[in-house]
């Protein structure tokens, strides 16, 4: 580990006794439990960027940029009583967390919340830029090829052709049906409802990203099919954020896919006092910003527990939920499974389609969902 020791500190900070919580990343996970133990414990929140980005409104502010106000949050807006340290963590011992910089951050508990890594600019105004860009790009374009049929290629999909029903959307993804992550019924619905959008879907063709050099504007597909577009957009997963743990002390808390293994409480088998929440934990089942609040929600009751040294028996235990996704089509409808039946059109479309949850998560977040002040 690295030889500087990092100084920075507010004057006091948190209850708890002065215990040190760190959470490492800023996503859904990791933002709430860093805004819930603030007032209980001296809290670092470590995410390689200023702001959280709520996922799940980013195609919206793709098509139109003004969404992403309320969507891109400051990390300061909510984080009141805390410390900020932007930068990448890079490695852990069993009492602290060395960053990028080469800062080392002391922790009594630490939390990995490093979900998926997504390279996104480390300033707010960066990644409003982004999707500034992205509208620029939409705009000027004819023709648009969007690669990847999971939730991020068809939201983006049905944002286009809903907010440009001019322009000519092609959707291509390499599997055999859309949205594999649930039923076969949401994939067919969600089919035919983007065909009756002019959406063109391949299904089972990869796409060969290097254009030709023809001059043309023309990707061509695993099975030699040529589409002409003026641009694309790449919605293939994202990797998930752990990577960078594959050499520390929980190298051997992982499973083969690289998530960790953790206790009905939340704990990283094996390390009392680390916990890992949201999509890099090994809980099974579908990976959502849902759940991941949720375990935020228990892990901090837990870290309450063992800082009042209260019994381990009376920890929160973390019950898998059953399923309920709900992915948004434009602005008005969206298909939605829940555990007894899937639905499409206005109704799971009331739920989520028009604020997509900002609004929700802000209040969550202890914000105003309506207004932003910069
Ligand atoms: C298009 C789309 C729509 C979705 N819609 C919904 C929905 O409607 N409802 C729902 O419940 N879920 C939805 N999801 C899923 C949801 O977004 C994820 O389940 C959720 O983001 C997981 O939260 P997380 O905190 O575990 O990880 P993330 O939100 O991925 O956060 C991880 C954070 O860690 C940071 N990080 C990574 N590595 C490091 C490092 N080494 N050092 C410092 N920081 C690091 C990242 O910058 C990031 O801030 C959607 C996802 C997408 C992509």
């Amino acid at each position: 580990m690295a030889k500087k020791s990092w100084m920075e500190k507010p004057a006091e900070l948190g209850g708890g006794g002065g215990r040190r919580v760190v959470v490492i990343g800023g996503g859904v996970a990791g933002s709430l439990i860093a805004k819930s133990l603030q007032f209980n414990a001296d809290v670092t929140l470590i995410d390689q960027k200023e702001y959280f980005d709520i996922p799940w409104a980013s195609l919206r502010s793709m098509v139109e940029p003004s969404f992403a106000e309320r969507s891109v949050i400051n990390h300061r807006d909510y984080l009141t009583n805390g410390r900020l340290v932007v930068s990448r963590a890079i490695n852990i011992t069993n009492s602290e967390v060395l960053t990028a910089e080469g800062r080392l951050v002391a922790y009594d508990y630490l939390v990995i919340a490093t979900g998926h890594d997504d390279p996104l600019p480390k300033f707010r105004n960066e990644r409003l830029a982004e999707y500034q860009e992205d509208n620029e790009k939409i705009k000027a374009a004819r023709s648009i090829v969007v690669v990847g049929g999971g939730p991020t290629g068809v939201e983006l999909a049905a944002e286009i052709a809903v907010d440009f029903p001019e322009k000519k959307v092609t959707l291509v993804h390499d599997g055999p049906r859309l949205l594999e992550f649930i039923g076969p019924k949401a994939s067919n619905k969600t089919l035919d409802w983007l065909k009756t959008k002019n959406v063109d879907v391949k299904l089972q063709q990869s796409i060969e990203m290097d254009r030709s050099s023809d001059g043309s504007n023309a990707y061509i597909t695993s099975s030699h099919e040529k589409i002409e577009a003026d641009c694309h957009f790449l919605c293939t997963g994202k990797p998930l954020g752990s990577a960078w743990l594959k050499e520390t002390i929980l190298k051997d808390s992982m499973d083969n896919f690289g998530r960790l293994k953790v206790d009905d409480n939340l704990r990283i088998k094996g390390h009392k006092n680390i916990m890992a929440i949201g999509d890099i934990t090994d809980i099974k089942g579908v990976k959502q910003g849902y759940f991941a609040q949720k375990h935020a929600l228990i892990a901090a009751k837990n870290i309450k527990i063992m800082m009042d040294g209260e019994k381990e028996t009376k920890m929160a235990i973390y019950k898998p939920h059953s399923i309920k996704v709900i992915v948004s089509l434009g602005r008005q409808d969206a298909v939605a499974q829940f555990p007894f039946t899937t639905l499409i059109g206005l109704v799971p479309g009331m739920i989520k389609s028009k604020d997509l949850f900002v609004g929700k998560t802000r209040k969550k977040m202890g914000l105003d969902p309506h207004i932003v002040h910069y």
